[in-house]
């Protein structure tokens, strides 16, 4: 579990805006849950023989009343309770999203940790194909939006239950007649999620799963067309993709399409964002049955990725700072610094850290004022004042340009600092 620390904090907040912006734009509205849900959502939700459940929630006792709870690993099964209590669908189908933490008892490595971040989509009560394609292109316009490349999509349907059924027993008779290379997860897994064992990252077992009878042979006609419909709608949109026969995702309540959003340079741990239809959990979780699909992606990981690809974000820094030779002048200075606060003008005060006496010498003043990046000095000293003026100095420029200027009309030369940038 990170601690998310300034200057780092500022990429967060820009990746944050420039999700808002865009969900914004495809009228995906935001929706924020509880991080503690009752365990038996999760346990209901996202199915009994998953990594998660089975071995990465936080769970706890609610010692004054006993109630099981978890901190939540992911935010679907969130979403879909409340839209469920809340009554959501009555009136047709929503457009979500959210952003926050989520945590996993997971063996700590790079780019996988305990509490991480996801950003979700989901839109609820939508049966169509167009649908799917709406949220990937979603996905795929924020990449676009962020500046990552490096990032290519990979889909595959799950098809339908009984569609499901079929290959499950196919799966079934294939590995049981190659039980002798499962290893002991997959041995588990053999009767109670067979699918899951596609989905294994043990390299002794990959040629056998790579020669495992596949789901997508055994759609039928309806799967197939809803599967080309989303694949139609991202042609039309120049939206790259590839079938990957064997993507199935960690959680029970996917069917028909599933994508990842996979990069290479992030080592072993290079899906940033998965999602797919999970059309029967609103009924699971004891909604009336509704059509959903969504996805999630690792803030995490894809900040990493953007640093792998060498993006800079700008480091935020004051626009000016405020230098004050005299505490007797703090007064005046802190009531005009609130009014260029209030004009929107970013300034930071200099306010002396440590024991010693008064607000330090001008030279250290002047040297706070450099480092903190601000590029203007604000100086509130004696004579300026007693003729009713600040004196503004450039910082930045090497012109060491200097001029005073009235605290009386302090909106046209503040508006005339902001323009100046
Ligand atoms: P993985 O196969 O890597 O364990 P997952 O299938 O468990 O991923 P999801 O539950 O689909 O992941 O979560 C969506 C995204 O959240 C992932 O693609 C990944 O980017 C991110 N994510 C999942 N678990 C972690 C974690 N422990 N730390 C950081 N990011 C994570
Ligand atoms: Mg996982």
């Amino acid at each position: 579990m990170n601690d998310i620390l300034p200057p780092d904090s500022a990429r967060w907040e820009w990746l944050e805006e420039k999700v808002r912006a865009l969900m914004d734009r495809y009228a995906y509205r935001n929706l924020r849950t509880p991080i503690v849900e009752p365990t038996a959502l999760f346990v209901r939700g996202l199915g009994e023989v998953t990594d998660i459940v089975e071995k990465e929630m936080y769970s706890f006792e609610d010692r004054l009343n006993g109630e099981q709870l978890t901190l939540r690993p992911e935010s679907t099964a969130g979403v879909v309770r409340a839209v469920v209590e809340h009554s959501m669908l009555y009136d047709g189908g929503k457009r979500l999203y959210y952003m926050g933490p989520m945590f996993r008892h997971e063996r700590p490595q790079r780019g996988r940790y305990r509490q991480f971040h996801q950003i979700g989509a989901e839109a609820l009560g939508f049966p169509g194909a167009e649908i799917d394609a709406e949220i990937i292109l979603l996905a795929d316009a924020l990449w676009k939006e962020l500046g990552l490349t490096d990032v290519r999509l990979e889909l595959n349907s799950l098809g339908q239950p009984e569609e499901r059924k079929a290959h499950r027993a196919a799966l079934i008779a294939y590995l049981e007649r190659h039980v002798d290379q499962l290893d002991e997860e997959a041995k588990r897994r053999l009767h109670s999620n067979p699918l899951r064992i596609l989905d294994t990252k043990n390299p002794a077992m990959q040629a056998l799963v790579e020669a495992a009878p596949r789901l997508i042979d055994f759609l039928g006609e309806k799967s197939l067309a809803h599967f080309n419909a989303v694949k139609a709608i991202l042609d039309a949109n120049g939206v790259a993709w590839k079938v990957n026969p064997r993507l199935v995702r960690g959680m029970d309540y996917y069917n028909l399409t599933v994508f990842e959003f996979v990069t290479d340079r992030l080592g072993s741990q290079g899906t940033i964002c998965g999602g797919g239809r999970y059309d029967y959990l609103i009924e699971q979780i004891g909604g009336k049955p509704a059509p959903a699909v969504g996805w999630a992606l690792g803030v995490e990981r894809v900040l990493e990725l953007l640093k792998e690809q060498g993006m800079a974000t700008a480091v935020p820094v004051p626009l000016a700072y405020a230098v004050v030779p005299d505490a007797g002048v703090l007064p005046v200075a802190m009531a005009l610094l609130q009014k260029l606060r209030a004009l929107g003008v970013s300034v930071q005060m200099h306010s002396p850290t440590g024991a010693g006496e008064g607000m330090g010498s001008m030279k250290s003043q002047f040297k706070k004022a450099d480092a903190s990046g601000a590029r203007y000095a604000l100086v509130f000293g004696a004579d300026e004042l007693a003729r009713g003026n600040v004196l503004v100095k450039s910082l930045r420029d090497g012109s060491g340009q200097q001029a005073e200027h009235a605290l009386q009309n302090v909106a046209e030369w503040a508006a005339h600092l902001q323009s100046d940038r």
